[in-house]
């Protein structure tokens, strides 16, 4: 889906403005296991439109010069995005550095769209002309506190998106390889891409750089590594800094369809893992839990159980994902991930035929009869599957209210043990049944 980057000078409002965009999004996600509420990247919706939002102010340089930072700020949105929304103040008025804002955006391709923030009344709307000195077209008066004036931009911005087609009959399946700084992501790559592959192309995205690298391999199997330039670094300010590592982590995983989470034998398993699983997670992607650095690790018989065990305890929402032992350095194991990949890809877009769906489920309530409450007893009529990547089940019942999470969680894995669905979450919605 489409890039928006939100840019301006210092106290614009531009987390504001990004909060009330992405609205009730990170209040929906807050309460999930390890998931992240990055205010520099997020998804939003504005009518029939999915985007993704950065807030190129959440970019934290330290205490670069205004320059050194605003500079970073332009060069991240005319590099990620589609279209840039650029944010004065109408409290303030036209400043120096917002022409110096906007001076930097001329050269640029992509288009922009200005909206006048602070405008908390009516009164305060005349004064949104001054800045159509900045050249930058008609300024949409807004007030991101009071969220006034948000629709009007956001028809504006989402009628620059680039029309999406292509993509949909692609048989190469994307994958992303995703994990901290140093676990050695580009290794693994590189080993992947060293030998038997035949590299298609690097395939032009948003982006002025090559990010994706297509291959085929020696079964003829097609794929297309998302965010490969991603991976082997770069050299601008801002790629330098933790937060946009975060950031491109997230957007690779968004526009893949299987993950590879890469974690480090000799480290263990650290915060940012979580962080970056949890977000995995939850965008609903196929997921491969890669442990590289084998080679370096004193093994007696029980070591893979242990590591085993500790993923499973860190990562309890993760109990779909299978693991893989490696060595980026030695090769060990990592001829087996393309058919890996092939496998959890599979399953994330498998689809149960609803007969099958509802023997099972009656038969695990025979197994294990509805819980009850205050006397009423939860009812299940019937399922069905209503989506893949990730297979969605929508399961109808008497009254939701009476669906515990545990007895869903039990539901969920009869499906499981009934169907393999490796490596995909799978989302089960409970409906009333009218
Ligand atoms: P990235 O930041 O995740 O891309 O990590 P790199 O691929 O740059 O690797 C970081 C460091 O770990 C480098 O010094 C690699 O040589 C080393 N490394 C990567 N894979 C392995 C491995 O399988 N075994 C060992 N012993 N070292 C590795």
């Amino acid at each position: 889906s489409p890039i928006v980057a939100v840019v301006g000078r210092p106290n614009v409002g531009k987390s504001t403005l990004f909060n009330r965009i992405v609205g009730d999004r990170i209040a929906i996600v807050e309460d999930q296991p390890g998931v992240t509420r990055d205010r520099l990247y997020a998804h939003a919706e504005w009518l029939n439109y999915d985007f993704r939002l950065i807030d190129t102010g959440g970019i934290e340089l330290g205490d670069a010069p205004f320059l050194t930072e605003i500079r970073a700020q332009v060069d991240l949105a005319i590099d990620e995005a589609d279209v840039i929304l650029m944010v004065v103040s109408g409290r303030e008025g036209l400043t120096h550095d917002d022409e110096v804002v906007a001076k930097m955006l001329y050269k640029c391709e992509k288009p922009v769209v200005l909206a006048v923030n602070k405008v908390d009344n009516p009164e305060m709307r005349s004064e949104v002309y001054d800045f159509y000195a900045l050249g930058m077209g008609e300024p949409h008066p807004v007030s991101g506190s009071h969220g006034l004036g948000l629709g009007d931009v956001l028809d504006d911005v989402v009628a620059h998106f680039p029309d999406e087609a292509a993509e949909q009959d692609d048989p190469a399946v994307r994958f992303s390889i995703i994990g901290r700084p140093n676990v050695g992501k580009s290794s693994i790559v590189n080993a992947i891409l060293g030998e038997d592959r035949m590299i298609v192309s690097n395939i032009q995205g948003t982006t002025r750089d090559a990010i994706d690298t297509r291959f085929v391999t020696n079964d003829d199997d097609e794929f297309v590594m998302v965010d490969t330039a991603g991976i082997r670094k770069r050299g601008k300010v801002y790629e330098n800094t933790e937060r946009y590592a975060v950031m491109r982590a997230m957007k690779a995983i968004d526009d893949s369809q299987v993950v590879l989470m890469v974690l480090d034998a000799e480290t263990g398993i650290q915060e940012q893992d979580k962080h970056v699983a949890g977000y995995a997670h939850e965008a609903g992607k196929a997921l491969i839990i890669v442990v590289n650095k084998w080679d370096a690790i004193d093994k007696d018989t029980h070591t893979m159980t242990d590591f085993e065990n500790l993923i499973r305890q860190d990562f309890k929402f993760l109990d779909y994902a299978p693991i893989v032992f490696v060595s980026a350095k030695t090769g060990q194991r990592l001829d087996r991930l393309p058919q890996m990949i092939l496998d959890v890809n599979a399953n994330h877009q498998k689809r149960i035929p609803s007969s099958h769906l509802n023997d099972v489920l009656m038969d695990a309530i025979a197994i294990n009869p509805t819980p009850t409450d205050n006397g009423r007893r939860l009812r299940v009529y019937y399922a069905t599957q209503v989506a893949i990547a990730p297979p969605t089940f929508v399961i109808f019942v008497n009254d939701p209210e009476l669906m515990h999470f545990s007895y869903q969680r039990f539901l969920e894995n009869q499906i499981r043990s009934s169907f393999d669905f490796s490596g995909t979450p799978l989302k089960l919605i409970i409906r009333q049944r009218k």
